[in-house]
C-alpha cells in the first residue's frame, strides 16, 4: 500500500444526474486533534464537521473564497467552528475539546458531545458584501445527517452525506473521510432508486480510507459510470499572525491596553483555531496604543 496523501475528487456519475465529492482527510484530522489535544470523540466531531466542510469548499473557484461553518448543539463540546477555502486550506476549533464519550457498543458517542438542540450555520462567503448563510436545526449531532438535512432544507439539494473518522486507542487518528452524493435538479425516479440502493451499500468512510481506498476509487467502485471532475489538494492550515492579534489588540479599550502594560507588562493572546501563542511585550503593547491614539486623531 502506497503512502497516501489527503485529497478531494469531484465527480459526476448515472448518466451526469449526480455529483459525487468525496475526500479523504486522515492527516487534516490528525493534524487538528494535535493542536487541540483533543479526546477521540471531540476529535471525531471536529474531523466530520471539517471534512464536509472542505467537501463544501470544493467548489469554490477563487482562492480567497471561503465556507465557514458553525454547529451549536448545546452539548459539552460547545460550538464547533470549520472554515476551508478553495485551495483546500481547512482549520476548525471546538470550545471543550477533552470530553469522550462512547456508546454502549463501544462507538463515539459524538451525538452526545455535539448535542440536539441547536443549529448549523453554513456561511459562503464569495467575496461579495454578504456571505450567503443558511441556518438549520440540528438532525442527531452527529454530523453527517444535520448536513444532508442543511443541503435538503437550505439549499434544496437532496444529498446522501456520509462522514467518519477512526480513532486509534492512543487517541491518533487512524483514518478519516467524507462523501456527498447529490441529486441534480433533472435526476428522475431510477437515479433515486439507484442513490438510495448504493447509500445502503456503503460502509463507514472511515472503514474505506483505512483499508487504503482512494476517493477516485471509492467513487468508481460505487458508481462504475463515474467520470473524475476535478481533483483538489486538502491540508490544515490557519493564516493566523501576530499582525492579527495586534489589530485586534487595538480594538480594544484604552484603559484595557493600559492596564495590560502597567500591570502584566504584556499581553498573551492565543489563536482558537490553532492554538498558536503570540506573546507581545510591553513595547509592543505601547506601539500598539500609539497607533490606536493616532487613529482616533484621524477619526475624532
Ligand atoms: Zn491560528
Amino acid at each position: 500500500m502506497t503512502k497516501q496523501n489527503d485529497e478531494i475528487v469531484i465527480a459526476e456519475a448515472l448518466g451526469a444526474s449526480i455529483r459525487i465529492h468525496a475526500a479523504r482527510s486522515t492527516e487534516l484530522v490528525e493534524a487538528a486533534r494535535i493542536a487541540h489535544d483533543s479526546c477521540a470523540t471531540c476529535t471525531a466531531a471536529l474531523g466530520r464537521t471539517m471534512t464536509v466542510t472542505a467537501l463544501i469548499a470544493s467548489d469554490l473557484k477563487q482562492p480567497d473564497e471561503h465556507v465557514r461553518v458553525r454547529i451549536s448543539g448545546g452539548g459539552p463540546i460547545g460550538v464547533i467552528r470549520a472554515e476551508a477555502d478553495g485551495a483546500g486550506n481547512v482549520r476548525g476549533c471546538g470550545d471543550r475539546m477533552q470530553l469522550y464519550a462512547s456508546r454502549e457498543d463501544g462507538h463515539l458517542d459524538v451525538g452526545r458531545v455535539v448535542g440536539t438542540d441547536g443549529t448549523l450555520q453554513v456561511s459562503r462567503d464569495m467575496g461579495m458584501k454578504e456571505p450567503f448563510t443558511g441556518t438549520v436545526m440540528l438532525a442527531s449531532g452527529e454530523i453527517g445527517e444535520d448536513f444532508a438535512r442543511y443541503f435538503a432544507i437550505s439549499e434544496q439539494i437532496p444529498s446522501v452525506v456520509s462522514v467518519g473518522v477512526l480513532v486509534n486507542t492512543d487517541s491518533s487518528v487512524a483514518a478519516a473521510g467524507g462523501m456527498i452524493i447529490q441529486l441534480m435538479p433533472f435526476a428522475g425516479d431510477d437515479v433515486i432508486d439507484e442513490v438510495e440502493r448504493v447509500a445502503k451499500t456503503m460502509r463507514p468512510m472511515s472503514e474505506y480510507m483505512n483499508q487504503g481506498i482512494r476517493p477516485e476509487d471509492l467513487i468508481r467502485q460505487l458508481f462504475p459510470d463515474a467520470k473524475i471532475l476535478d481533483r483538489k489538494p486538502l491540508r490544515w492550515h490557519c493564516d493566523c499572525s501576530k499582525e492579527h492579534f495586534a489589530d485586534a489588540l487595538a480594538g480594544l479599550r484604552k484603559s484595557d491596553l493600559e492596564e495590560m502594560i502597567r500591570e502584566d507588562h504584556g499581553a498573551e493572546a492565543e489563536c482558537h483555531y490553532c492554538r498558536k501563542k503570540y506573546h507581545f511585550s510591553e513595547e509592543e503593547l505601547r506601539a500598539i496604543l500609539e497607533r490606536r491614539s493616532h487613529a482616533e486623531d484621524r477619526n475624532g
